[in-house]
């Protein structure tokens, strides 16, 4: 049976236009990153720092997290815990409610499509609008993001022009990349008026201040967490950190991994609501920390390291998987090698185990991400806890993929492969019989060509030319 990714992928690589798109925006990410970091020695020091930060939080991440909560109280925050999708949705719907609200204003956010939020807040009547340039063009598309920082890098500037013309014919046509941008916050400047509430993610949270960080180019994030007399910020509990000096290095490898940028446009820190006597911002801050299974992941000494990350996207940046077969494909809200090792962790190994197999291991994931996850190990012991059959294994889903013919026929070959006999029996029957032998094996020979057998094996051929290779 053909399963519902490789389908997707297989769609993907006949689409001319989805290849064209993303080779333009992924080289271009890929040539930014690389011209961010001009001395290697400068790159590696900073990715030690911030990988020490990153594992000091995961390592100590009840702790700081309380911490954080007793800060963001006494500032005036309003912190709500989440252990599932569901129950982050109907804290934000009760806080709609509240206000009599019926649109929210949003500025990017990966946390909110994990819960879908957008999805359940129209069925209960209230609409999110998405003010981020990419997410606002794939929200009118009806699509999901098919990057976490680049949502629309699937489309060109046609597919955009034609988009924006459909939902507002009234504008005049464009294909200028800055018109366009002018239209978008055109239409989009109405709503941050009339909005109560707007809705954020989070990049980092301070626990020493109970400080939120939210790291954007647009604007729009800061337009939606001080306009509207109510912001709500969701975010995964990973993203707590120690200290306020702990910001800096993680927001300098941040932005130069994301998008070669020394420094982003725009960088909040938001500690408290309006105060007495202040102008502007919002009268209620509320923050949703999502647990969705990644107290499992903590649990795990090995798989707690996926929780170190800051969503940089070099990693989906350099995979030659993705750079193919784009983020649609994955049919999951984080794609490429960080949402292969995620999605499989949060939402267990039966439904995404198969992403576990998108990748060829080349480690170029591994390898420039800016917190050292060992994401290539991590994809191997995934695949290991999929066919794992033993009561030890906490991943949701081990154990999917058993299938008993595969694991005695693995079996066979490492007992073929330690016992020197056998494994010279094997191989000088094989080449005597390789006229006979199937050209054929399963998938794997669907897109390259059986090796051909030696007439005889390596041994024979050795001990003919006289060589000692016992
Ligand atoms: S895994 Fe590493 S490279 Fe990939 S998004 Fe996370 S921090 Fe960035």
């Amino acid at each position: 049976m053909t399963s519902e990714f490789r389908r997707n992928a297989t769609s993907a690589l006949q689409q001319d236009d989805v290849q064209t798109n993303l080779n333009r925006v992924v080289h271009k990410l890929r040539e930014h990153r690389q011209a961010a970091w001009i001395a290697a020695d400068e790159w590696r020091q900073l990715r030690r720092h911030c990988q020490a930060i990153r594992e000091n939080a995961v390592r100590k991440l009840p702790q700081l997290l309380e911490q954080l909560e007793t800060n963001l109280i006494r500032n005036g925050i309003q912190v709500h815990w989440a252990e599932t999708a569901e129950q982050a949705n109907h804290v934000v719907l009760s806080i709609m409610q509240r206000h009599d609200a019926k649109l929210i204003i949003k500025g990017k956010s990966m946390v909110s499509e994990e819960i879908a939020l957008n999805h359940f807040l129209m069925q209960h009547g209230i609409q999110a609008l998405e003010t981020d340039l990419g997410e606002f063009i794939i929200q009118l598309a009806g699509e999901k993001p098919a990057h976490i920082i680049v949502p629309a890098l699937h489309k060109n500037r046609r597919q955009i022009a034609e988009l924006l013309h459909r939902h507002f014919p009234g504008y005049a046509y464009t294909e200028d990349v800055d018109e366009l941008a002018q239209l978008a916050r055109k239409i989009l400047r109405d709503h941050f008026q009339f909005a109560r509430v707007g809705l954020t993610g989070v990049n980092f949270m301070i626990a020493e201040s109970g400080t939120l960080c939210l790291v954007e180019n647009e604007g729009n994030g800061r337009m939606c967490s001080t306009i509207p007399p109510v912001h709500i910020a969701v975010t995964g509990i990973e993203k707590v950190v120690e200290k306020l000096s702990d910001i800096p290095p993680l927001l300098s490898i941040l932005t130069r991994s994301a998008t070669g940028q020394p420094i982003t446009t725009y960088f909040n820190m938001i500690s408290a609501p309006r105060q007495p006597g202040e102008k502007d911002g919002p009268r209620e801050v509320h923050v949703v920390l999502l647990d969705n299974g990644r107290s499992t992941s903590y649990r795990d000494r090995e798989l707690a390291a996926t929780l170190r990350c800051i969503r940089c996207a070099a990693c989906i940046n350099h995979c030659p998987v993705y750079q193919h077969i784009g983020g649609h494909a994955y049919g999951t809200v984080i794609p490429g090698p960080i949402g292969s090792i995620l999605e499989p962790q949060q939402r267990g190994l039966d439904r995404y185990g198969e992403l576990t197999q998108a990748s060829t291991l080349c480690g170029a994931c591994t390898e420039v991400c800016p917190v050292g996850i060992p994401i290539a190990d991590i994809l191997n012991r995934l695949r290991w806890d999929a066919t794992r059959q033993d009561a030890d294994c906490s991943t949701p889903g081990a154990g999917s993929g058993y299938i008993p013919a595969q694991t005695a026929l693995w079996k066979l070959w490492a007992w073929q492969c330690t016992h020197p006999g056998a494994y010279r029996l094997s191989t000088r029957l094989a080449t005597r019989l390789r006229v006979v032998l199937p050209g054929y094996f399963d998938a794997w020979t669907n897109v390259r060509t059986m090796p051909k057998l030696a007439k005889t094996t390596l041994h024979e051929r050795l001990k003919a030319l006289g060589i000692d290779h016992e």
